[in-house]
């Protein structure tokens, strides 16, 4: 049918506001830096600027992809800026970031895919706050020459996140530009070539996934030594986005969430309104503590 969802109460977040969430926003628009926060609309930011974590995203903000779901612009891509690793170095120091989460749009034009760039920031990062653990959520270099990840799993982020973002049935209609079995397999790459690496994935549900259909993933995702797992609701940004075709409930994704546990991850995280670096931080502490 043609009809859309109505969003339940449980989606339901205040705006966003106060004198900590503009705080954060002038120091992002001071250092004229992108956030996948904005650019993928994403439902938390009152609540994750307030607190101060964001997701900063480098190489520009154009993608070279169109997946169906996710709200950055497509097209001709932006020039690699030179000063980009000292403004991401830049957020980290000021903002005073016990854990960053870095991200990058999709860049097939680049021979590398862009690992040179993620390299020069996580090398800044280190240099000026040490002391800030660092997590990458990375494009899937899908066509790039192996040497691209190889450079990533050198500069040794603290964790590796690449979202399998839904199951193989829907990457024809959802994810169109990418392969289920490469995002696999390049986590499985990473935990191959430095197991001290943590590696990270996760899901959007609603998209109409079946149960036994995630079930398998988690399997996969374990088959291939993946630590962490998220899990949340998938929102249409746009009317021009592909439609939300469940609201999946709070107790599923509690239940998902048990179900992941007995099957090995080491921290999950699923509700309706995680996303892939919801609590990032948080988590990653006290994984660490325990
Ligand atoms: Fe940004 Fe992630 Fe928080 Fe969303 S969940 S506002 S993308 S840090
Ligand atoms: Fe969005 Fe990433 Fe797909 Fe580009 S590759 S359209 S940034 S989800």
């Amino acid at each position: 049918g043609s009809s859309i969802l109505r969003k339940p109460d449980w989606l339901r977040v205040r705006s966003p506001g106060g004198a900590a969430f503009n705080e954060t926003h002038g120091l992002i628009r001071k250092l004229g830096l992108a956030t996948v926060c904005e650019e993928a609309a994403c439902p938390n930011i009152g609540e994750c600027w307030t607190k101060k974590q964001a997701t900063v995203m480098i190489l520009g903000e154009v993608c070279t992809r169109a997946c169906a779901f996710c709200n950055v612009k497509t097209g001709h891509p932006d020039k690699v800026n030179p000063l980009e690793p000292g403004h991401v170095a830049d957020v980290a120091a000021e903002m005073n970031l016990e854990h960053i989460v870095i991200t990058s749009v999709d860049r097939d034009d680049l021979e590398d895919g862009g690992a040179s760039q993620f390299v020069k920031v996580i090398e800044a990062v280190r240099a000026r706050t040490p002391k800030t653990t660092i997590e990458i959520l990375t494009p899937d270099f899908r066509g790039k020459p192996d040497h691209a990840l190889d450079m990533i799993v050198k500069a040794r982020p603290d964790v590796f996140n690449h979202n399998l973002e839904t199951v193989p049935r829907l990457y024809p209609t959802i994810r169109p530009g990418a392969r289920y079995f490469t995002s696999l397999r390049l986590l499985e790459k990473v935990r191959e070539r430095d197991p001290s690496i943590f590696t990270k994935s996760g899901l959007m549900l609603g998209l109409g996934e079946d149960r036994l259909e995630v079930h398998q993933v988690m399997d996969d995702m374990r088959q291939a030594d993946v630590d962490f797992l998220t899990l949340g609701q998938y929102l249409q940004p746009t009317p021009r986005h592909v439609r939300v075709e469940e609201f999946v409930t709070p107790d599923s994704f509690k239940a998902y969430a048990a179900t992941a546990r007995a099957k090995g991850f080491s921290m999950v995280a699923s509700s309706p309104l995680t996303r892939s670096s919801y609590y990032a931080g948080a988590d990653f502490a006290r994984l660490k503590e325990a």
